[in-house]
């Protein structure tokens, strides 16, 4: 069996889906995740992949973040299209990466993921904040790789 199907039991997929929910209550900012095994390329680079197959960069307003997560390489990135380059500052992720980090060290990682997904959602707020007519622009479904 994968890794990647092991990483997270149905339940969780639903609390990490949940929370993309919520999160996205505070913005009109898209979240999403994608989860696979492992990746050739640089995370990094490999996210910025799945960030454009995914049609991520077809926002309205260019503002969808990627949570990218390569489990066997126990690698994550996220991901903000320019939308939000353009109105934060360089460090703004920061204080996301960091709750994630924090709880993946553990080994929580869907308690990192729920805790990403929310601070991303919070964080965006004051920039992106949520309008009464928003549309759900991008599936809040796990995406695998
Ligand atoms: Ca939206
Ligand atoms: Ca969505």
């Amino acid at each position: 069996m994968s890794k990647v199907k092991e990483f997270l039991t149905p339940t969780e997929e639903q609390e990490i889906i949940s929370a993309i929910r919520t999160a996205e209550k505070n913005t009109s900012g898209e979240i999403r995740v994608h989860i696979e095994a492992t990746s050739k390329k640089e995370h990094f680079e490999r996210a910025l992949e799945v960030f454009h197959l995914l049609k991520m960069d077809n926002t309205k307003d260019s503002n969808a973040v990627l949570l990218y997560v390569a489990v066997n390489d126990k690698k994550f990135v996220i991901y903000g299209d320019k939308g939000i380059n353009d109105v934060v500052p360089k460090d703004f992720w920061d204080s996301t990466k960091d709750s994630i980090q924090s709880q993946f060290k553990q080994g929580n990682f869907k308690q990192g993921m729920v805790d990403g997904i929310l601070k991303a959602g919070e964080e965006l707020q004051s920039h992106f904040p949520y309008q009464t007519d928003d549309v759900d622009e991008l599936s809040n479904e796990i995406s695998k790789g």
